[in-house]
């Protein structure tokens, strides 16, 4: 053992080696650094008594140089969702529109004028810009953007209803994915939950019965994520509204998705609340995300009348809350698009997506197929009829038809082409489903076929 350790090449051998010169592009200290601890676990490799194949000064270049280029490629990279799942919550929900890309890039690169008022000449308040597009799009009076949704339900309940009760009906204490949970929330804000009615149904009766001195708030939840279905019964936003009026209690309603109008195209939508109809309704507070239906960058929209805005943006939570210059940047220029439904159908990723029809995604799905065909993909691929799901926690039970490529490899399993393609450049995220890999074009983005297709070339000759 002790002459196979000391056959290992020693560090100033390698590094005057020939082939350590490849590696001058790289940080000096950190391809050292690897090269060390490369070393280190060939000296392990032998004490363990495994000496077999002994590895020598190339080898072990080489695998240094595979560490420092994995050490230097960034962790967060772009994918090609081929699941069919248009809001797809861990493959980073909307893709951005490409005027929102633009203004992010603008403000990211310079100055801007996130906090300085440009007449006045003096500070100014990064909460003023969207507003009012947001007030002129929804009918709302006044409104507030911050961080997430998760954010603003906290903030919301923390302003409106710190140490008083929330009363909310037993059917719609929701969990998004990711420990988001109402009642959980609910107890970080100092919000005391009242839940009233049953898990199936809940009548405004229920809510108001449950009022008493110390209630802060009425509150709905969507239920964006699942239905219930059968004997069931929910008070309506316009009936908690209407009753909340009457008591002078504060109501909120946690929307969700942000749709800011019906979607259209053979989707039902009928249960997905639209804004426009729900801020008309003199709702006092009203919050959803900016990443989902709305098709924006991750945020948070409070909502709501001035003066509860106003004491909104007083709480010292908000703060902590607060988005940044490239979430407000990319949502004013989102929210520039709805001035025209038409552009915004056409430009925002995730509503064109959902519109896309079958004979177009087909063709698509065709496409790929053949051209996978033609360079002897070692694969049976086909083009095959699917559905798609809008995901990100809205429309739970709508499948929308669409197209897609099916792949039974030759040579690997599909397990091991799931894999391959996971380790891809630019990984490829699809689905299995009896003995065959899916790929859904209802996700594919214009960019993505060329990725695609040699993608999908070499992971299925990787032999792993
Ligand atoms: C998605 C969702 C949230 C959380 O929103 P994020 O933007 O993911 O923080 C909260 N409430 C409802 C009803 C939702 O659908």
């Amino acid at each position: 053992m002790k002459d196979m350790l000391r056959k290992i090449p020693k560090v100033d051998s390698i590094l005057r080696n020939e082939m350590w010169r490849e590696l001058r592009h790289y940080p000096e200290d950190l391809a050292k650094t690897h090269l060390r601890e490369v070393l280190g676990e060939v000296r392990d490799t032998i004490k363990a008594g495994k000496t077999d194949p002994f590895p020598d000064a190339d080898a072990i270049i080489a695998e240094t140089a595979r560490r420092t280029a994995r050490t230097l490629s960034p962790a967060l990279r772009r994918v090609i969702n081929g699941t069919g799942v248009v809001i797809h919550t861990n493959l980073g929900r909307a893709p951005l529109a490409p005027s929102a890309i633009d203004r992010l890039l603008a403000v990211a690169s310079g100055y801007s004028n996130l906090e300085y008022n440009l007449e006045k000449g003096e500070r100014g308040d990064r909460h003023t810009h969207s507003v009012s597009l947001l007030t002129r799009l929804t009918g709302a009076e006044s409104a507030v953007v911050v961080n997430n949704n998760a954010a603003a339900v906290l903030l919301v309940l923390n302003t409106l209803a710190e140490g008083k009760e929330v009363i909310i009906g037993r059917g719609e204490l929701v969990e998004i994915g990711g420990s988001f949970r109402i009642p959980e929330v609910m107890k970080k804000s100092g919000a005391v939950l009242r839940e009233v009615g049953t898990t199936n149904r809940t009548f405004t009766d229920d809510y108001e019965r449950a009022i008493n001195e110390n209630t802060g708030l009425i509150m709905k939840a969507h239920t964006s994520n699942y239905r219930i279905k059968g004997f069931v019964h929910e008070a309506t936003s316009d009936e908690l509204s209407a009753l909340a009026t009457r008591y002078k209690i504060p109501f909120y309603f946690d929307a969700g998705s942000g749709l800011f109008f019906a979607l259209g195209g053979g989707i039902d939508d009928s249960s997905e609340p639209v804004l426009i109809d729900e801020a008309g309704k003199g709702i006092d507070v009203i919050s959803f995300s900016g990443d989902k239906l709305l098709g924006g960058p991750q945020a948070g929209i409070i909502l709501g009348k001035k003066e509860t805005i106003g004491s909104i943006k007083k709480n010292p939570l908000t703060r902590a809350l607060r988005p940044d210059k490239f979430t407000l940047a990319a949502f004013e220029a989102t929210l520039l698009l709805y001035l025209d439904p038409k552009a915004a159908r056409q430009d925002i990723p995730i509503l064109r997506m959902l519109s896309l029809d079958e004979e177009t995604l087909k063709k698509k799905a065709r496409r790929i197929a053949r051209a996978l065909r033609r360079g002897d993909a070692d694969a049976e691929v086909q083009a095959i009829p699917l559905y798609s799901e809008v995901g990100g926690g809205s429309f739970p039970d709508v499948y929308i038809p669409s197209f897609g490529v099916a792949l039974r490899p030759s040579r690997i399993s599909v397990d091991a082409l799931d894999r391959n393609l996971r380790s891809l450049d630019v990984p490829v995220i699809g689905r299995i489903e009896k003995e065959r890999f899916l790929i859904d074009m209802r996700t594919i983005q214009d960019g993505d076929e060329h990725d695609l297709a040699s993608g999908l070339r070499i992971a299925l000759t990787d032999g792993r």
